[in-house]
């Protein structure tokens, strides 16, 4: 397996094209945006750059890595020779089901076709192929360069087969791949995501502020991270619609979104995407800071 493309090339697609291409693969990376190509590609020579200052890898590296990566606007060209697909276009069903359909008529019938989906199921998604036993999750971890977890899922008809290539090719990455299987949330974000949930009730009910909360989990729980600040990390939008997905896959009150969480997705307070979310993250608010620095 030599050729992999990779489909969107946005936070997530760009980190997995690069984590492919420093381990030698050649990489097709596709997206339906040449302006997305383009910042995707931008972001993988800056993550390089900050590699090579760091004397991880030599300039050389840097060159090869960004040798081995070719950019299309067309999936029918880009999957050509691909052994395998690593589907990460936005987080939205009927746009994956779309992609996977289209994936399944243009690549070889060998190719496996994996979803970086954070939620969606890889049963429904494999359903619309006519090769449902080649269809498995690959979840990979936001920076997908840094992470070492692969949450590999396997769908309801994923084979033997595909699974022990696709946690080989993980391992050959330099990946902890762990296999799971295929319900909503899977297991990393099953149990994140009503953690962060709570924290946000925790807000609501006023029991304490954003900065606490945080500072509890942090200097308590020995999380690098508070739950308030990780939601806004990584987009309330996209926590709302994971906790969606579980509410209605297991029809169970317990993973109802909190209705502060869902006003602020409606106000579009959506984190650091937004410049706002539990916190601020707006350009005046940096300003602000760095002005406190210099004034201290
Ligand atoms: P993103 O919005 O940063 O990027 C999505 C990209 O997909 C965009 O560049 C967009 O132009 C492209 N796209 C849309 N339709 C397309 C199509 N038809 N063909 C090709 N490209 C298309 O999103 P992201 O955060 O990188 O998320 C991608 C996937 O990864 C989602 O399924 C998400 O749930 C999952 N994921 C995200 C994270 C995270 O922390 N952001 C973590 C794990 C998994």
């Amino acid at each position: 397996m030599k050729n992999i493309a990779v489909i969107g090339a946005g936070t997530m697609g760009n980190g997995i094209a690069h984590t492919f291409a420093q381990s030698g693969f050649k990489v097709q990376l596709i997206d339906i945006s040449e302006a997305s190509l383009k910042r995707g590609m931008d972001t993988i020579s800056k993550n390089l750059d900050r590699m090579v200052a760091k004397e991880k890898i030599t300039e050389a590296d840097k060159a090869e890595t960004l040798g081995n990566i070719t950019t299309y606007t067309s999936i029918k060209e880009g999957v050509e020779y691909a052994g395998l697909v690593v589907e990460a276009a936005t987080e939205n069903l009927d746009l994956k089901l779309k992609i996977f359909k289209q994936l399944d008529e243009a690549c070889p019938e060998d190719t496996i076709l994996a979803s970086n989906t954070s939620s969606i199921s890889i049963t429904q998604i494999a359903a619309v192929t006519s090769r449902p036993k080649m269809v498995i999750g690959m979840h990979f971890m936001n920076p997908v360069p840094i992470m070492k977890l692969v949450e590999i899922i396997r769908g309801y008809n994923t084979s033997d087969e595909v699974t022990n290539t696709i946690m080989e090719l993980s391992r050959n990455l330099g990946k902890t791949p762990t296999e799971v299987n295929d319900y909503p949330g899977f297991v990393a974000n099953r149990i994140l995501m009503p953690m962060l949930n709570e924290a946000i009730e925790t807000l609501y009910n006023g029991v304490a502020g954003v900065e606490e909360i945080d500072t509890v989990m942090k200097l308590g729980m020995a999380h690098p991270m508070g739950p308030l600040q990780l939601a806004d990390f990584i987009g309330l939008d996209i926590c709302l619609s994971i906790l969606n997905v579980m509410y209605d896959g297991f029809k169970n009150p317990k993973y109802a979104p909190c209705p502060l969480l869902v006003n602020m997705v409606m106000a579009g307070k959506l984190g650091v995407k937004s410049g706002e979310g539990f916190y601020d993250y707006s350009e005046s608010r940096k300003a602000e800071k760095i002005a406190k620095q210099f004034s201290k």
